[in-house]
């Protein structure tokens, strides 16, 4: 057990070979006149491609009572299993783990045989995720509300997955008649089964699983960007920022975050209507205004990493962002970056380089934002800075919920800035009101005491760049407004 008390062992590892199991077995050898069945089945690649150890678990509960005692020998022979109960820590993040791996193996099979027939490969794609349950992980906040978390798993049943070049069956059982009345879940196991020829996965499986559900524990976000057919971890997993650290205009940030949430809760009131399980929102502002940090810090928030596309980027098509929409990480948001690409048609103009432009259209971005045959939740934020080429269709349930503006700095905002970066030094406020009435001089915020409308307009980042630059320095704050000027927008 570890320090986040994650233990990185499994409860139990056995290997069916009892001495009295072990003489029959070696009876049942001698009679195989051939005497190499074992290692014939263990070569055979049918065998070991997940097959056999589905048909040996069959055999063994089914079939006629010689049949059922050959296969039980073999499979105590050449099968290795490890059960892990609902009791134990590992319980959860393997599973999550294994819902994540299940998409990363999808994306390879589709990379493999080529992007060619779109919708035939999705098809096929799909019903292997099919299977999922949802699980619900409660957070109280510190604000003393409860937030809730789903994340869908493999749910009951037998699994078959690839890991390396072995196949693994993991059956997940459900106990329905013991359920002990101190707990609010019932008994459940998880068996994961493989060829005791590739018993060494086994570590290696439950060691990823394990720094995938630290890296969740000690509050990292991981972002990831598309690979050729799939995504793929960029960079290091980032740590979460906090809400607070993004200062949106009043009460804005509050809404969204409200929303999300309220969202997230809501899982099971989709479910049983049978509607999708999505929510899309839109935010659009000049650039600089906030829209990429706050997605950052509302991930972080609700426990998500986010998976971004850059709808405008090199080799972007239709059918390209259908698909990765289709494979996204379990739990991320979805940022659709630079969303006014797709309005602006195929680009005509051809770079040097041959580079073509993106070639997402409007109709692609609403096919894959209706979703092809998700069955998990998805939360998208798509961002512009042209509100002006958005078409009115896309504002549909499901596919944008909520538009909000981000703006150039309010002075609610400033004002918020200025105490983040001065407020130990300024308790009186004397130099935030210097500041203010300096801002209002340039024309950089309406001067509501002579009537006078704001003429410029400074972005939170140009303002945040100015208190980074005055680290310490109220003063050199203040007289820096003027040398903004050129800079900042004119409207
Ligand atoms: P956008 O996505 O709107 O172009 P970004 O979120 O990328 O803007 O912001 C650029 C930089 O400015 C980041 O370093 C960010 O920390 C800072 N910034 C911009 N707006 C805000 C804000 N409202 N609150 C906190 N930081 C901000």
């Amino acid at each position: 057990m570890d320090n986040n008390g994650v233990s990185p062992v499994p409860s139990s590892l056995s290997h069916g070979t009892q001495l009295s199991q072990m003489e029959q077995l070696q009876a049942a050898v001698k009679r195989d006149s051939g005497g190499g069945l074992l290692a014939q089945l263990s070569n055979n690649a049918f065998f070991t491609a997940g097959f056999g150890l589905a048909a040996l678990g069959a055999a063994a509960s089914l079939g006629s009572k010689g049949l059922r005692q050959g296969a039980s020998l073999l499979k105590r022979r050449m099968l290795i299993d490890v059960e892990i109960s609902i009791r134990d820590p590992s319980y959860a993040w393997f599973l999550q783990w294994m819902t994540m791996h299940q998409r990363q193996q999808l994306a390879q099979d589709v990379q493999s045989r080529g992007i060619g027939s779109m919708e035939s490969i999705i098809q096929k794609l799909t019903p292997r995720v099919r299977h999922l349950s949802i699980e619900t992980a409660e957070k109280r906040l510190p604000n003393g509300t409860v937030q809730a978390n789903f994340t869908l798993v493999p749910g009951p049943g037998k699994h078959i997955i690839r890991y390396r070049s072995a196949f693994i069956m993991v059956e997940r059982v459900r106990e329905t008649k013991a359920f002990p009345i101190q707990q609010t879940k019932p008994w459940e196991t998880i068996t994961l089964t493989t060829l005791f020829l590739h018993r060494h996965v086994f570590s290696d499986m439950f060691l990823e699983a394990h720094e995938h559900a630290q890296q969740a524990v000690e509050g990292r976000t991981m972002i990831f960007h598309p690979e050729t057919a799939g995504w793929k971890q960029f960079g290091e997993p980032r740590r979460k920022r906090g809400l607070n650290s993004v200062i949106l205009d009043e009460g804005i940030a509050e809404n969204i975050v409200g929303d999300v949430q309220d969202f997230l809760a809501s899982a099971q009131w989709y479910y049983d209507r049978g509607i999708p399980y999505r929510r899309g929102y839109l935010l659009h502002g000049p650039p600089g205004t906030g829209k990429t940090s706050f997605i950052q810090a509302l991930a972080g928030e609700i426990d998500y990493n986010i998976a971004v596309l850059n709808l405008s980027g090199r080799g972007m098509t239709d059918d390209r962002l259908q698909l990765l929409l289709t494979l996204v990480p379990p739990r991320s948001i979805v940022l659709l970056e630079d969303a006014d690409a797709a309005f602006t048609n195929r680009r005509t103009q051809v770079a040097a380089d041959g580079y073509q432009g993106a070639n997402v259209t409007f109709s692609g971005l609403l096919n894959a934002l209706d979703g092809v045959g998700s069955s998990e939740e998805r939360i998208v934020f798509l961002t512009t800075n042209h509100i002006d080429r958005m078409d009115p269709a896309l504002v549909r349930p499901g596919r944008v919920d909520m538009i909000v503006r981000l703006g150039d700095a309010s002075r609610w905002q400033i004002e918020r800035f200025w105490d983040r970066f001065y407020g130990h030094l300024d308790a009186t406020h004397t130099w935030r009101i210097k500041f203010l009435q300096q801002l209002e001089h340039f024309g950089i915020l309406a001067d509501e005491s002579k009537s006078r409308p704001a003429k410029h307009h400074i972005s939170t980042a140009a303002l945040q760049g100015l208190f980074l630059y005055n680290k310490d320095d109220m003063e050199g704050a203040v007289k820096m407004i003027k040398d903004l000027v050129p800079d900042v927008r004119l409207d």
